[in-house]
């Protein structure tokens, strides 16, 4: 925590004020305790006199069309174009981290773009995207103006996705996931020590995040475990994680595992192996998934969705682009009428794997 001037901020939800005078946010389980013009781990929240406050309120790193496929969601509106933008900050502090240029910024450092709820929602209908995500940064910081886009697209009748960790306390997860139609969870390993070590957070409070989407929220929900060489790419811990993943959310919540190249402080650590990510796929289906992926290498077998009562290919994929689509106008297997979990429509969309900037005007 710093001490630091803040620039736009609107109030934020989710603290309380203590005996002897900080404010703790609970917003997420770090609970940071705040003297006047502190900010949090996230950088982003900061105390305001009386009261806690997002400082990062309508600011975007930019705004960019992508594949729904590579949030990854693999079974939500496939082959459709999702509106992707992130902000600044992140209350985890993983060391492996793929986005830090956009975690570890500071507001003032990356945060060009101005944009209103409404303004968002309007670009994605213009735009043809059938969602808006909330990624890049995890969205749980920028709760306030997350909640705002998702309401402003339901209005609009775009879907709105949260790409996030999971990190969040207990009493913010009803507004948070509420807003959303779908959730990536990373699940980054499945030991305490892992979420220590490499990330100062904690397996369990991920643990009920995950338990908590799937039973408490209509939130369409698929699982990201990103396998770093030597940390958390055993056989037994994917067996566990994939044990887990059966038993507390059962065998239709899609889990893909993705390949790590080197970066942020983990630069001396070798890229994923994609035999690694083979094996731990056949680990989760062993252990009875029934939709399990390999992400960020080239692996038709590994990314195409396969109906669990045949076994017939119902969607083809080769990277981020539709090769193959089997399923009828209902989303059922097209030769044993059994249903593929997810959202789909009567065709797949047809973005392919395009990744498109655009500017959003601020008003
Ligand atoms: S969101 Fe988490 S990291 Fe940020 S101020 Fe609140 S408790 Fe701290």
């Amino acid at each position: 925590m710093e001490n630091i001037a803040i620039g736009d901020a609107v109030p934020g939800r989710y603290w309380q004020r203590l005996d002897d005078g900080r404010l703790q946010c609970d917003l997420c389980p770090r609970a940071c305790r705040l003297h006047e013009g502190q900010r949090g781990l996230c950088y982003v929240r900061a105390r305001e006199g009386d009261q806690i406050v997002l400082t990062t309120y309508g600011r975007s790193s930019g705004f960019c069309l992508d594949p729904i496929e590579k949030k990854p969601l693999n079974h939500f509106l496939p082959g459709t174009a999702v509106l992707s933008f992130g902000t600044a900050g992140c209350n985890l502090t993983c060391k492996f981290c793929q986005n830090w240029d956009i975690s570890k910024a500071r507001a003032d450092d990356r945060l060009q773009s101005y944009a209103s709820p409404e303004a968002i929602a309007a670009a994605a209908v213009e735009s043809g995207a059938r969602s808006v995500a909330f990624t890049y940064n995890d969205p749980v910081i920028f709760l306030e103006y997350a909640v705002d886009v998702a309401a402003a697209c339901r209005e609009a009748g775009v879907k709105t996705v949260a790409v996030t960790a999971g990190y969040i306390g207990e009493a913010a997860r009803p507004e948070f996931f509420g807003a959303m139609d779908a959730v990536n969870i990373d699940l980054k390993g499945f030991t305490e020590d892992f979420y220590r070590k490499l990330c100062t957070g904690s397996l369990d409070a991920v643990l009920d995040t995950l338990r908590y989407v799937k039973h408490e929220t209509k939130t369409w929900i698929e699982v990201t475990t990103l396998l770093i060489p030597g940390e958390n790419d055993s056989p037994q811990e994917i067996g566990a994680l994939s044990d887990w993943m059966m038993e507390a959310l059962g065998p239709n919540v899609p889990l893909h595992f993705t390949a790590f190249h080197p970066d942020w402080k983990m630069r001396d650590t070798p890229p994923t192996p994609p035999s690694t990510l083979t094996r731990a796929r056949e680990i989760a289906r062993a252990a009875g998934l029934r939709c399990v992926y390999t992400g960020n290498v080239h692996d038709e077998a590994g990314q195409s969705t396969y109906c669990a009562s045949c076994g017939m290919r119902l969607i083809g994929r080769d990277g981020y682009a539709i090769t193959d689509w089997r399923l009828d106008v209902k989303g059922h297997c097209v030769s044993c009428g059994a249903r593929c979990p997810g959202l789909f429509e009567a065709s797949p969309g047809d973005w392919g794997a395009r990744r498109s900037p655009i500017l959003i005007a601020a008003a």
